[in-house]
This record gives C-alpha cells, sequence and structure tokens, in this order.
C-alpha cells in the first residue's frame, strides 16, 4: 500500500482535532462497506482525532430504508453508499446535506462529486471502479469488444451475458452510452444488447466471469473488483477461472472506460457535522485512500493517489483512459434508460 510520510498524517490529525473540539467526540456512520481494512482505517481516525465511530453496517438499499424511516432523529452523521446512482438517488430524497470543503474540492475531480451548488456538495466518490469486458478468447476476438458499442454487434449474437439491465452498475454504464449515442441510437444499441444475449441476464457480475470460463457464455460485463478478487484469490479454483478468461478496458481509443464510485455524504440531519466532515476529509487523505480503495480492490478517487494492489495491476493497473462525464449527470440519466430497458425488453 501507498502510505502517506508520517508528518502528513500528524498535520492532518492536528487540524481534525481543532475542527471536532466543540463537539462530543463521536461519529455515526452508516455504512454499505463492510472490509477489514476500512476498520484499521477507522481505528487510526478515532486515535488520531479522538473521535469514537459508531457503525451501521447494512446493505445500500437497507441504510436508504433506515434514514426515511428515522427522518430527522436519525443519529447518522455520514453514509456510505456504492454506486453514483445509489447516491443520486439517495441524495433526491433528500437524505444528504451539502458541505464546503477546501480540502475536499482540492483533492476529488468533481466529475466523481455531485453538482455543485451555493450551499457546496452533498456526496463525495472515494474510491472508483471500472466496468469492464472480460470474454472467452477462444470464442471471441479482442478487436471485436474493444468497444461498449461493439457489444451490440451482430457478430457477437448468443455471446452475451449481463446481470440485470436494471442493476445500478449497468443503469449508469447504459446512462452514459445513451448520452454518447443520443437516445435513438442508444436505445437502438440496448437493442442489439438483448439480442446477443447468450442467456437471460441473471446472478452478479462474478457469476458473467464464471459463465464465460465455463463456456455458457463468450464475453460479458463485470467492475474490476469482481475480477481482482479473482485474481488475487487464495483459491486455486478462482485463480482457474481467470486463466480462462481475458479483461478488456472498453473505449481506449474513443470515449475512455465507463467508472463508477464508492462515496459518501454528509447526513441531511447529522448532530455531529463538524466531525462529520473531518472524517469525509481523512478519506481524502493519502493515507486513507489506500485503504478506502484497496480494501475492495478499487483505484483512488484522489488525484495522483496511486493503490499499490497486485491483482489489480496483474489487470493492467490504473494507468487506463477514464470517460470524462460528471457520475451526477450521468445519475440523472436512469429513469430514461430504464424505462427503455423495458421497452426492449432487457430484463
Ligand atoms: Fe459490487
Amino acid at each position: 500500500m501507498n502510505f502517506s510520510p508520517r508528518w502528513t498524517l500528524a498535520l492532518l490529525a492536528a487540524s481534525l482535532v481543532t475542527a471536532a473540539s466543540a463537539q462530543d467526540k463521536v461519529l455515526n456512520l452508516y455504512s454499505a462497506r463492510h472490509y477489514q481494512t476500512d476498520e484499521v482505517m477507522y481505528d487510526t481516525f478515532t486515535r488520531t482525532t479522538g473521535i469514537k465511530i459508531n457503525r451501521v453496517d447494512a446493505d445500500d438499499a437497507g441504510i436508504v430504508a433506515r434514514l426515511r424511516t428515522e427522518g430527522a432523529a436519525s443519529p447518522a452523521d455520514v453514509v456510505m453508499l456504492v454506486d453514483a446512482a445509489r447516491l443520486a438517488a439517495a441524495d433526491a430524497l433528500g437524505l444528504f446535506q451539502p458541505i464546503k470543503s477546501a480540502t475536499l474540492d482540492r483533492a476529488i475531480p468533481s466529475n466523481l462529486r455531485a453538482a455543485a451548488t451555493p450551499e457546496g456538495v452533498t456526496w463525495t466518490g472515494f474510491s472508483t471502479r471500472a466496468r469492464v469486458v472480460v470474454y472467452d478468447p477462444a470464442r471471441v476476438k479482442a478487436q471485436d469488444v474493444a468497444t461498449y458499442e461493439q457489444l451490440a454487434d451482430p457478430k457477437l449474437k448468443g455471446l452475451l451475458c449481463t446481470r440485470s439491465g436494471s442493476h445500478p452498475y449497468n443503469l449508469s454504464l447504459f446512462s452514459t452510452v445513451v448520452d454518447r449515442l443520443g437516445d435513438q441510437r442508444g436505445e437502438a444499441w440496448l437493442k442489439g444488447l438483448v439480442d446477443n444475449m447468450a442467456r437471460a441476464p441473471k446472478g452478479g457480475d462474478t457469476d458473467q466471469i464464471r459463465a464465460v470460463a465455463s463456456g455458457e457464455c463468450g464475453v460479458a460485463l463485470t467492475n474490476t473488483y469482481y475480477m481482482a478478487r479473482l485474481v488475487g484469490s487464495d483459491k486455486a479454483e478462482d485463480r482457474a477461472v481467470t486463466d480462462k478468461v481475458r479483461v478488456v478496458f472498453p473505449n481506449q481509443a474513443t470515449s475512455g472506460t465507463h467508472v463508477n464510485i464508492a462515496g459518501a455524504a454528509v447526513a441531511r440531519h447529522a448532530k455531529n457535522r463538524e466531525n462529520a466532515i473531518a472524517f469525509m476529509e481523512f478519506l481524502a487523505s493519502t493515507y486513507a485512500q489506500g485503504y478506502f480503495a484497496n480494501g475492495n480492490n478499487e483505484y483512488a478517487a484522489v488525484r495522483g493517489v496511486k493503490i499499490d494492489n497486485p491483482a489489480l495491476k496483474a489487470m493492467g493497473g490504473d494507468s487506463f483512459k477514464v470517460e470524462n462525464i460528471p457520475l451526477a449527470a450521468v445519475a440523472k440519466n436512469q429513469v430514461k434508460v430504464q424505462q427503455m430497458l423495458d421497452r426492449v425488453g432487457y430484463k
């Protein structure tokens, strides 16, 4: 892992302590993440700031439901969710509040955050993951799957596998393709994907990778961390799966590969607002980025921070060309794209 020098951490700790001193030394964190490496990072935050973290773990939908039920009485200070679409949906429900932070403005590219308003910014991405193509080199040529657009080419008829089109990971990707192609060509592209399916959409991303390895599918879509998990697995049968498939970072010669985020926001009714902002700024430190991103085999969100992860390195590293569409705009497209999926019969 790529740790910052100790003095950076000391300076950070000093500023965080100042920010938190006027309040209770506590932070209530609602998190859809549950990785052991995150725990080490949280302990460091507590040790350097004196702010104790109380964590509520649930999946993304569970956290959103809980925040809605609790309303103004919610003890949540920071909310962590996975996928820009989910963050944007929670934001649209009024579950977050905008914050102003020069540290976050400086550290995190604006396309990985909610749109800025005069009040500030609500959600912020703290790690990124790419949505890539995996294929069976025995059945599919690399040059036939170099772009997302090519996945709808009749050449790939009967070969494509994906999880549900309505899953946030696919909705976000499809939204950017529709954004690029326009509504008419975008919907035709989605129809082309349906026409190329080897089977009805089912399972998660890992299931698609396994189905390519087993020969049921010739090409599939997955987030990079699912592939990295198999690449870095200590089980020989997982590594055998990855030996049978190849990874393509699509659209390298054109618009760039689609990336999404895991991110966080200060809860609408946060009682420990200063602590919450201090925690958000801590997540953007070089130190925390290593844990936050690496805990799930993700890439750093902060400019210039490199994650030293052997599995990701084996998949080609993090220097690929990234699609340059603001994730906030992507999230806005999703209702329209879901309607398109319904029309073309993409389950
Ligand atoms: Fe996932």
